[in-house]
Parts: C-alpha cells; structure tokens; sequence
C-alpha cells in the first residue's frame, strides 16, 4: 500500500508541476514518518524515497539508527534549545527555526561541531494562534539577525497552512510565502538564499506545488491515518 500510495503523490507533483510550468523534479517529496514503525520507512526507502521528516528528536534519532545511511533527514517539528545538540550535525536541514535564540544555540553548537548547520526559517504565514512560526512582516529582520550568525545557513522558507478540507483556501498562504521569499532574496543578505520553500501536506500539496514548493512534506497521504497524539 504504501509503494502505490507513493506513486499516487509523485504522480500528482508531476502533474502539479506541469500545470505550473515547472521544470520536472523540481518540487521534492518528503516522506512524514512520525509515529510510524521502522518497517514502513524501509519500505518507502525501498521504493526509492531518501528525504524523511520526523517531528520530534528522540523518535529521529531512534529510527536513524536503525534505517541505512544515505537517508536525507528532515527536522520539521519545534525544536527545544536544550535538543539542539542532538540534531545539529545529525539532520540534513531543519525547517523549524522561528526565534533568534533557537538560532544561537544552533550556531553555538555548530562551531562546536565544527560543522554548518542549515535550518529553514518557519513562518506563520496564516497568523494562527496555535502555531509556531516567524509573522510574514518580522521575517525579513531574524533573517538579518540570524544571518549574522557562524555556522549556520539560511536555505529558505517553511510554513504550516492551515489545516483545511478545501486546499484551494491555503493557495494565499503558499503565495505569500513565496512573495516574501522573493523579497527577501532582492535584500541580498549576505550568507542567505531563499532557493528553498518548503510548504504543502497531505491536504493541500498540489496546491503548493503549483505555488512554487520546492519540498512539500506528506504523511497521511503516504502512510495512512496516524493514531491522535498531543504532539499534533
Ligand atoms: C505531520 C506533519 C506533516 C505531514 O502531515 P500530513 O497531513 O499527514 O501529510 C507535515 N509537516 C509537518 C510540520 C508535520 O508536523
């Protein structure tokens, strides 16, 4: 199921990229795996999938242990400063920075690894209370700030829409997202580039494929139903 649940999505970013006249290949999948047992990631791994996205650090560094070496791991949940030292070095990009305070301890920790740690900056693109995330108009200054920082690499923008059963009513946020990318890439801020957007799920990832994602992150839609947990 989940082989022909995969060749589903990557039918539908194809098709999504078409529409949008996007070049082939250039919105990536990643495969949301919370929750789920080893067994299926393996088995999306067999299917060809590298990029994974887990939320939370522990249930990360469980699974990477277990699972080969070429995968791409993706941080896409909050990040608490005290487990950043567990994820720096151990992560291909974190999409969840959103204070410069989160960034600071990443880049303490980078310099102490001797390593770049590069990191998505999560914006709350719809303003809701509930989530985390820069607001779009003080994007642009922890950009600047987190910029300053050693070791630490600015590759782009994530959001979280709002979840919905009409993806059609998050289209305004994946534009916006991207509009700011544009704006912020015309700053020219030095040790920044905004080649990354990473927005769209199970409910809404056409849409923000044809909004300009370049990673749009699935789970439901791959996986089936997680069971309910506070986390969520
Ligand atoms: C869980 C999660 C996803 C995937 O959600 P689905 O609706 O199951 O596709 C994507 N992004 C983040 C940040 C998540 O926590």
């Amino acid at each position: 199921m989940i082989s022909e649940n995969l060749k589903d999505v990557h039918n539908r970013i194809d098709a999504a990229e078409l529409r949008a006249n996007r070049n082939a290949g250039s919105a990536k999948l990643i495969a949301v795996t919370k929750t789920k047992p080893v067994s299926d990631l393996m088995e999306a791994y067999q299917a060809g999938e590298r990029d994974f996205g887990e939320n939370k650090v522990q249930e990360m560094l469980e699974k990477q242990e277990q699972l080969p070496k070429d995968i791409r791991w993706h941080l896409i949940g909050h990040l608490q400063t005290n487990k950043v030292k567990y994820v720096v070095g151990n992560v291909f990009l974190i999409h969840s920075v959103d204070s410069l305070r989160l960034a600071e301890e990443i880049s303490k920790v980078a310099v102490k690894k001797n390593v770049t740690a590069d990191i998505l900056i999560e914006v709350n693109a719809a303003n809701e209370e509930s989530k985390f995330g820069t607001a779009l108009e003080e994007t642009l200054s922890l950009v600047e700030n987190i910029a300053k920082l050693p070791n630490i690499s600015i590759k782009g923008l994530m959001t979280i829409a709002p979840f919905t059963e009409d993806a059609e009513s998050n289209r305004k946020y994946f534009r916006a997202l991207k509009e700011l990318s544009v704006d912020i890439t015309r700053k020219n801020v030095d040790n920044v580039s905004m080649d990354i957007l990473s927005m769209g799920m199970t409910g809404d990832y056409e849409v923000a494929v044809e909004e300009g994602a370049s990673y749009v992150r699935v789970g439901t839609g791959i996986f089936g139903m997680r069971r309910l947990s506070i986390s969520e």
